[in-house]
């Protein structure tokens, strides 16, 4: 049986972030991923590095404020990984949000950034509006455009763990966790390898990082532990083959109050996301008809070029991820994004991470932190992650 300090469950960015955290802290980290590191949620998310303007409608002002600061950390730490792209904001006659809200919100947006050069905003020249592509001109009034950051998430995350790795973590793909036994000192954890050759490992900490699948792992637990009560909500997008509009567009849904983005894709346009509240815990999550046609007539609200039936036959890729909320009635759309970090007095060797953002891992990780120094004490810290950028494409895990 091997013995590690920290036994990382679940390989995404939130697992692959606390395992850089914590090597880079000098902890013994081990992190096992059942499948592929980032290879669920954080490979298919809105690939977005943004302070998430919308969340300023529902007074998340803090964590607005925190994505920001991570936005310009995430644009120095990884330049090849995470660049500022234009957004743009139409604003037509009949738009819910009119011009002066939008402003409002920008120029809070560019306060929050402490007015960093990404943090400008401007009304678009009418000369310009011709560059988004065929967005419907009847009624349109302005169209703002600012600033925010795009990324590759699955590279993103392969980068972050492949970083924890050269911090002398040890990363494993294709380990899955079985069950964790809480001990008085220790954690016993067995799991098996992709061959079904059984894993076992002997861990002071095991951090649970397995994003939607948090409280399925945690009915692995004995004694047993209860998880936080959470809802799945599915997220889809759709990849169009059309060519790609020269940023990413902020489009009020017509059909609820949400909003929708379409973003440039690698040469294609890509379109998301909804919200599915799914009734369990996601095996093989798919997006659903329903939500192909939500899409599909909200880009076709905005490009009325464009017949529903024509625009179907360019899906040339349908993806989704699973977010974790917490339990609430209501939409899932004004729902906190903030992370929490559960943990238990009977089981003081396992930490849960619930939600979170790909923008915030670096946050999230330093929260974990705090958590693992209380429980295990200080060590020497071999690298600072505020100055550690992320390795190049060459030295990435393929
Ligand atoms: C549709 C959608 C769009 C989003 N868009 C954005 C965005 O644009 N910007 C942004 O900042 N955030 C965005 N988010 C949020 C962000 O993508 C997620 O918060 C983040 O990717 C979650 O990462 P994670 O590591 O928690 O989960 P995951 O990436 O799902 O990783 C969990 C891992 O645990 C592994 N695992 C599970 N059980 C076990 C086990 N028993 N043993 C071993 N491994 C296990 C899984 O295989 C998986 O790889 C979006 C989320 C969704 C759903």
């Amino acid at each position: 049986m091997g013995n590690t300090e920290i036994l990382v469950v679940g390989g995404g960015i939130v697992g692959a972030g606390i395992a850089q955290a914590a090597a880079a802290a000098g902890y013994q980290v081990t992190l096992w991923e059942r499948a592929t590191l980032g290879g669920a949620t954080s490979a298919n998310s809105s690939k977005l590095i943004h302070g998430g303007l919308r969340y300023l409608e529902s007074g998340q002002i803090s964590l607005v404020k925190s994505c920001l600061e991570q936005r310009k950390a995430l644009l120095k730490l990884a330049p090849d990984l995470v660049q500022a792209v234009p957004f743009y904001i139409p604003v037509y006659q009949d738009s819910r949000r009119g011009a002066v809200t939008i402003a409002a919100g920008l120029s809070l947006y560019a306060m929050l950034a402490e007015l960093e050069p990404h943090g400008r905003f401007q009304l678009l020249p009418k000369s310009q509006w011709a560059t988004l592509q065929g967005l419907s001109l009847q009624g349109l009034k302005h169209v703002f455009q600012y600033w925010d950051g795009k990324t590759h998430d699955s590279q993103l995350t392969r980068a972050v763990a492949a970083s924890a790795g050269a911090l002398g973590a040890n990363i494993l793909e294709g380990v899955s966790c079985d069950a964790i036994y809480q001990g008085a000192r220790v954690c016993q954890v067995s799991g098996h390898d992709g061959a079904g050759n059984p894993v076992e490992c002997r861990a002071s900490l095991v951090i649970n990082a397995c994003g939607p699948w948090v409280n399925g792992l945690l009915e692995r637990v004995t004694p047993k532990l209860v998880g936080l009560p959470i809802d799945w909500v599915q997220g889809s997008h759709l990849l169009l083959d059309i060519e790609p509009p020269a940023g990413v567009l902020y489009l009020e849904s017509h059909l609820d109050e949400r909003v929708v983005f379409v973003i440039p894709w690698e040469g294609k346009t890509l379109l998301g996301t909804t919200e599915t509240v799914l009734s369990a815990e996601p095996v093989a999550p798919t997006v659903t008809p329903a939500e192909e046609d939500y899409l599909l007539a909200i880009y076709g609200h905005y490009f009325t070029d464009w017949q529903e039936s024509a625009l179907r036959k360019l899906i040339v890729q349908r993806f989704c991820g699973v977010r974790v909320l917490p339990k609430a009635m209501g939409s899932a759309f004004g729902r906190s994004r903030e992370t929490i970090i559960h943990s238990s007095g009977s089981h003081p060797g396992i930490i849960s991470v619930y939600g979170g953002k790909l923008t915030e891992y670096r946050v999230t990780a330093q929260q974990v932190l705090t958590q693992i120094r209380q429980q295990l004490g200080t060590r020497e810290a071999i690298a600072d992650v505020d100055r550690l950028t992320l390795p190049p494409a060459e030295d990435r895990l393929n």
